[in-house]
């Protein structure tokens, strides 16, 4: 928040950015954050999706929509003069009435055009998690005599995920016989990592930055790296 809030003074005069397009560059604002401020605090027409959401427009379409499909079905449903309302009301309905567990099909607004009415959810069963391995390297010096310094890149703007957050640099597999420095679990919505973290490895020409461990905690870390720099006692 701190760093996006930076981003809005210096880049829009303390105007905070009120479209979809103008909001994706902040640090730490990704596609379901922006279409939300968009929307619901502006009135630009563009739908949300969210896990509520998600589950809502499967069951109304009686198809297993996913990624771009889901956006798609969304903004085809949306009143685009009331954009915040309709999203708001989306999410709730969700969260409320069509639960995973037990949808309340008889006080559901959508009954009448809903094509599963719960059926899809009664046959639906949670996609098995998906296992993964990942690399990142941990690189710290002595920065001038003062406090470490740690190694980290950016994560690009256009990323549908923690665009513009801080990272710890990501290798290829590693082996070899050495053992990573430490091994930490983090799961993001269906996958499983585990993610080995190594010390000293290869340093590739990165375009990163060093940054003192003091202002570690003010700045946009993504989970995973908050995670890994905690463990090692960086944070
Ligand atoms: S009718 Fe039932 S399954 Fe369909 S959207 Fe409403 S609560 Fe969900």
């Amino acid at each position: 928040m701190h760093a996006a809030a930076k981003v809005i003074v210096g880049k829009h005069g303390g105007r905070f950015p009120s479209t979809v397009e103008t909001l994706l560059p902040l640090p730490g604002i990704g596609r379901y954050t922006a279409a939300a401020i968009a929307s619901i605090a502006f009135g630009e027409p563009v739908a949300v999706v969210d896990g509520n959401v998600e589950r809502v427009l499967r069951r109304v379409s009686g198809e297993r929509l996913a990624g771009e499909a889901l956006w798609t079905a969304a903004n085809d449903l949306l009143d685009a003069n009331c954009p915040g309302d309709f999203n708001q009301a989306m999410m709730e309905l969700g969260a409320v009435v069509c639960t995973p567990r037990a949808p309340a099909c008889l006080t559901c607004p959508l009954i009448e055009p809903c094509a599963t009415r719960g059926e899809l959810a009664a046959t639906e069963k949670p996609p098995p998690q998906k296992k993964r391995e990942i690399h990142y390297a941990l690189h710290y010096r002595n920065g001038d005599g003062r406090d470490r310094e740690v190694f980290l890149v950016q994560r690009a703007r256009a990323e549908s995920l923690m665009a513009g957050m801080w990272e710890l640099p990501g290798l290829p597999g590693m082996n070899g016989g050495v053992a990573p420095l430490f091994t930490v679990r983090h799961s993001i919505t269906t996958t499983d990592y585990t993610v080995r973290v190594w010390c000293g490895a290869q340093q590739s020409n990165l375009d990163g930055k060093w940054i003192p461990v003091e202002r570690l905690p003010k700045i946009a870390l993504t989970g995973l790296t908050r995670k890994i720099l905690s463990r090692a006692d960086l944070l």
